[in-house]
């Protein structure tokens, strides 16, 4: 006789009586999906589990038309895909860069509470975010390698992890995707970029990061994985430094945009 599951869902039941479940983002009891109903490989299902109904129709996914170089979603929902007017003129390192969703509402507050108050227990849904995107624009094939933008020491120390490795590290592994976390480094401690212009930020990161091995990188379909697509500047300063060690291309995948 088999009494796991048993005791796993009792043990659940007596759980939730003394902890009841809450929406990690707005506290609220109400809305969540319980637990039995869930399968991982449902992003939406997962997100149920940790984010009420409220907050997660705040979640606002990228929809075409956005710029097919960057993946800025364009103001007028009419009409294709096509280059935005930056993308026209600034260089980018990347082949293209995609993201789960615009960074506003419920998402823009989940990351807050994962990187600033250092809940890694939104990992699990933020992750299943990034995997429901990266299967909207790629397939496992289409990618040799999984690198995410690394975090100096400094403040690896501060907040004890690293959300990008966070947000691939689960479902990259059970995916059979390669993930390399050493090999690009933060050689140069930078200010955070949060009060930055666009051009101070690109002056500020310039020379932040380096490839440890390039023989690890030459001729590798890259994907890099961020948090946050902001104005770019870091992942475009990560791109270069991997097109420079002899990357075949880098893609950029974030769970959220910047609009
Ligand atoms: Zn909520
Ligand atoms: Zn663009």
């Amino acid at each position: 006789m088999d009494i796991h599951p048993f005791l796993q869902r009792f043990s659940q039941a007596f759980l939730d009586a003394i902890f009841p479940p809450k929406c990690l983002i707005c506290g609220a009891f109400d809305g969540l999906v319980p637990d039995d109903k869930v399968s991982f490989d449902s992003p939406a299902h997962v997100t149920a589990l940790y984010f009420c109904e409220a907050c997660r129709k705040g979640l606002i996914p990228i929809a075409s038309p956005f710029c097919s170089k960057c993946g800025l979603p364009f103001i007028s929902r009419e009409g294709e895909d096509h280059t935005c007017s930056e993308c026209l003129v600034e260089e980018k390192y990347f082949r293209r860069a995609r993201a789960f969703g615009v960074y506003d509402g419920s998402l823009m507050e989940a990351i807050h509470r994962f990187k600033y108050a250092k809940r890694a227990s939104f990992s699990r849904p933020l992750s299943a975010l990034v995997r429901e995107a990266f299967f909207r624009f790629w397939d496992v094939n289409s990618i040799d390698l999984i690198v995410s933008v690394p975090l100096h020491m400094k403040r690896l120390r501060e907040r004890g992890f690293n959300q990008s490795f966070l947000l691939i590290r689960r479902w990259a592994k059970q995916e059979g995707l390669l993930f390399d976390g050493l090999t690009l480094s933060r050689s140069r401690w930078t200010e955070p970029q949060t009060a930055l212009s666009r051009k101070e930020r690109q002056k500020n990161i310039k020379g932040a990061f380096a490839v440890k091995d390039p023989e690890k990188i030459v001729g590798q379909k890259i994907l890099l994985v961020d948090d946050v697509y902001t104005t770019g500047s870091t992942v475009n300063e990560c791109a270069r430094v991997l097109m420079e060690a002899g990357a075949e291309f880098v893609d950029v995948l974030t769970l959220a945009r910047a609009v």
